[in-house]
Order: structure tokens, then C-alpha cells, then sequence
């Protein structure tokens, strides 16, 4: 399961123009990727999916780990700051977050700022949302800003909308990571990955052949799965030597963006945290939809449903490069105990009387931790400065045991929480 459905009145209705808009596509030009028909689904700018719909939360299509609690965005809330200080502190701290959705996860990170502020007050701290959907970012700004945003000038601008938070930091919102200033950086993805398009491969007696999609010739309406009749760009260039799946799905639009977060990792200090679905390139068909509750065949009354596909988490291993270094994939369950949920989960209790609170409380951690629910099928991926993770030297005059340099500091989440 991808996440909980509500089907709205508004997604029961096949979007015909998106059908239209594909099918005549396709005829002038012949069969498309995979990866463009769910680029074009998704965030065609004016009929994708995310683009027209408000989606997240109890009345909209599906409900994501941070809105089913509030510990979730606190405790990368406290990854951040932590990693802020193993990397000693810089002075400015950009929290870039792709694909916001509601801005529940932002507005709990910002929490634990406030909280934590005789920690990070000494630095200057700004938020940077990159968000595709007009729909979700007016959101956004409503849970962040309030009213106190405004629109950029032109469409030159990069920023299409900025504000401040109610505490003051300046947050700014852009299409693309491309756009986002560089300068230290902690990066969180939660749920954007799986959205991202990717091109699906087949293996064949002749070699791996590209999946398209293409209109069915004997039903005008309707779009069919066919295999490039020979090798396409994508085939030759995304497969792995040594692939031994039959079937493999590659999210190069994924890979191009770790490699971004690399650079800038490398360039500018910082770390990115990745959650999501995914597997360790294991996996073989993972493309499908979720309308109301339940599967939806990719291929029907396209723009109505949402499209997914696991994160091949091993992808974005080896397109981060040898640069960053990588830790994960760990399950949610494990992050989320490492980072001290139950320790959370007791406070809240014990600052809440009210019955129906307590037991919601309870619930949403059963939800996020339990390994039947999101406990195992979500996981945590982090790139993070190769210093990071080295040895720090000792300092001078100090005698150390021969041998002993001081460890590297533990990365909180990734490392089991050692008690003494
Ligand atoms: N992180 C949120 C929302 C997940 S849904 C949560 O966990 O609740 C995916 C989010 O990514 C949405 O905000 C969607 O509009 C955004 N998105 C999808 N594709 C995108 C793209 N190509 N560029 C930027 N944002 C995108």
C-alpha cells in the first residue's frame, strides 16, 4: 500500500483532455517512454496530477508519514540540527526540502528550531522549498507564512513565491533545485523520489528493449504497453553491466538529481536525507497506481490516479558517486528508533490527558513504526560530506593509547542510540 485513500468527487472523473493530449501525441510522433507518460501525468503544467489536485490529508487521496504525525518531522527536525553541528556549525543553514506537500514536515522541523534555539540561534537559518504544484505550494505558504508571502514580479524569477515564517526566517519557493542558492545545505525528500518518472526495460532474446506506451489499435481510447522494436537512448545508456534482472526500472530523473545533491554537498557542506519506499535493486515491476484506496491500472484515465514506482535506493548509490559518502537504506522503523521516538512518544503522553489524544498518539506510532504498516516498507538514505564520516585527528598535546584516534562522530538515525 502506498498510502491511505480518499477518492474526491473531482478524481472520480476520467480527465479526458489528458487522454486526448496523450493519444494525439503519440500518433503524431509514435510510442512514448515510460518516463515521459509519467512526466505528463504527474506534472504536465496544466492537467498533471499534482499540479491540479490537493491530494494529502484526511479529506484529499492519500496520507503521507508526516501528517500522520508530528514526531516524524521533529525527529528529522533534531537529524538536522545534528548534522548541522558534526559539520561544526556554519553560520548560515539553508533546510531545502523537496516536494513539500502540506508543509507539516517544515513546519515541525521549524518547531524544534524554536525549541532548540540556544542551539542553533547563533546561526542564520533560511528555508528553500522546491515544489512543482501551484496548488500544494499555496498550501504551504498558508501553513508557514500565513499571509505574509508574495508573489514574484515576473516568470524570470525563480523564486515564484516568498514569505516569511512566523518566527522570521525568509522561505522561498522554486520549481526546480537548479534554482536553489548555493552555500551549506541539509537536503529532505520524503515521498519525492517515488514520484519521479522512470523508464521501464525488458529483457529480450535480443538484447534489453525499452517498455513504451502506445495507443491500442483496435480500442482508439485506450493506451497499451509495447517493447521498442529496437535499442532506444535510455536502453543503451541506464542499464548496468552485469544487470541480472529480467525486468528493470530506472529513474535516471532520480539519479541526475542525487548527483546534483552531491556536488553541492561536495561543493557547498551539507547532507541530504532521503525517505521513501524502495528496495536495493532487487525489485523488478514496481509502476502502478493508487485511486481511491486501490490499485489503479497505470495505463486508465491517465491524470485521475497518482503513479508511483519504488526507489531503486542502489541507483542512487552508485549515481551519488565516490564524492559523498552514502548510508542506508535503513528501514523507517529502525531511523525513527534510533532518533528516539519511544523517548518522544512517552513526553507527549505524559503532557496529554485527553483519552482520544493519548490513543492517537499510539496509533500513528503503530503506524509509522509498525513493520506490517510504514515501519519496513519505508526507508532512510543519506548523502553526506566524505569528512564526515572520517577520522577526526587528535588534537595536539593531547596523549592518546598508540593506535587510538578518536571515532568519527556517530550519524544520528543511521547508528544504533547507545545508552551509558
Ligand atoms: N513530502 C510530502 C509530499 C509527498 S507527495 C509528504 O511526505 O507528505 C510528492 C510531492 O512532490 C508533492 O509535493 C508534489 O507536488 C511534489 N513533486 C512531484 N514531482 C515533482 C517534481 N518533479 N519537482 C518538484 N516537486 C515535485
Amino acid at each position: 500500500m502506498r498510502r491511505l485513500h480518499s477518492s474526491s468527487p473531482d478524481e472520480q472523473k476520467p480527465r479526458p483532455s489528458m487522454l486526448r493530449h496523450l493519444t494525439s501525441k503519440i500518433k503524431a510522433t509514435g510510442p512514448i517512454t515510460v518516463a515521459e507518460y509519467m512526466r505528463e501525468v504527474l506534472t504536465n503544467p496544466v492537467t498533471g496530477y499534482y499540479v491540479k489536485n490537493s491530494m494529502l490529508g484526511a479529506d484529499g487521496d492519500f496520507i503521507t508519514s508526516p501528517e500522520i504525525s508530528q514526531m516524524f518531522g521533529e525527529l528529522v527536525g533534531i537529524w538536522i540540527i545534528s548534522e548541522w553541528m558534526g559539520a561544526g556549525r556554519p553560520k548560515q543553514l539553508q533546510l531545502v526540502e523537496l516536494g513539500p506537500g502540506k508543509g507539516s514536515l517544515a513546519a515541525d522541523v521549524l518547531r524544534v528550531f524554536r525549541q532548540l534555539s540556544s542551539v542553533v540561534g547563533g546561526a542564520s537559518v533560511s528555508l528553500h522549498l522546491v515544489e512543482v504544484s501551484p496548488v500544494l505550494a499555496r498550501l504551504q505558504a498558508d501553513a508557514l507564512t500565513g499571509s505574509s508571502g508574495e508573489e514574484a514580479d515576473g516568470d524570470e524569477d525563480p523564486v515564484y513565491h516568498r514569505g516569511r515564517t512566523r518566527d522570521g526566517l525568509p522561505v522561498s519557493w522554486y520549481r526546480r533545485l537548479d534554482d536553489v542558492p548555493a552555500g551549506f545545505s541539509v537536503f529532505v525528500a520524503q515521498e519525492f523520489f517515488d514520484a519521479l518518472p522512470i523508464h521501464k526495460f525488458q529483457r529480450t532474446d535480443r538484447g534489453w528493449r525499452e517498455v513504451m506506451v502506445d495507443v491500442d489499435p483496435e480500442k482508439e481510447e485506450q493506451l497499451r504497453f509495447v517493447l521498442a522494436p529496437s535499442p532506444t537512448l535510455a536502453s543503451s545508456t541506464l542499464i548496468q553491466a552485469g544487470e541480472r534482472r529480467n525486468h528493470v526500472e530506472v529513474c535516471a530523473e532520480g539519479g541526475a538529481i542525487i548527483q546534483q545533491l552531491a556536488r553541492r554537498i561536495t561543493d557547498g557542506g551539507g547532507a541530504a536525507l532521503i525517505a521513501d519506499y524502495g528496495h536495493d535493486g532487487t525489485k523488478t515491476d514496481t509502476f502502478r497506481g493508487f485511486k481511491g484506496h486501490q490499485l489503479h491500472d497505470v495505463l486508465s484515465s491517465p491524470g485521475s490516479a497518482d503513479l508511483t514506482a519504488d526507489v531503486d535506493f542502489s541507483y542512487l548509490r552508485k549515481t551519488a558517486g565516490g564524492g559523498v559518502a552514502c548510508l542506508g537504506p535503513v528501514s523507517q522503523r529502525n531511523f525513527l528508533k534510533n532518533m528516539g521516538i519511544d523517548a518522544r512518544l512517552q513526553v507527549l503522553l505524559r503532557s496529554c490527558a485527553d483519552p482520544s489524544v493519548r490513543q492517537q498518539l499510539i496509533s500513528s506510532y503503530d503506524m509509522l513504526m509498525n513493520p506490517k504498516k510504514m515501519g519496513e516498507r519505508f526507508h532512510f538514505f543519506s548523502l553526506l560530506q566524505l569528512s564526515r564520516l572520517a577520522r577526526p585527528t587528535a588534537p595536539n598535546g593531547l596523549k592518546l593509547e598508540k593506535n587510538k584516534n578518536p571515532a568519527p562522530l556517530p550519524v544520528a538515525g543511521f547508528t544504533e542510540l547507545q545508552y551509558s
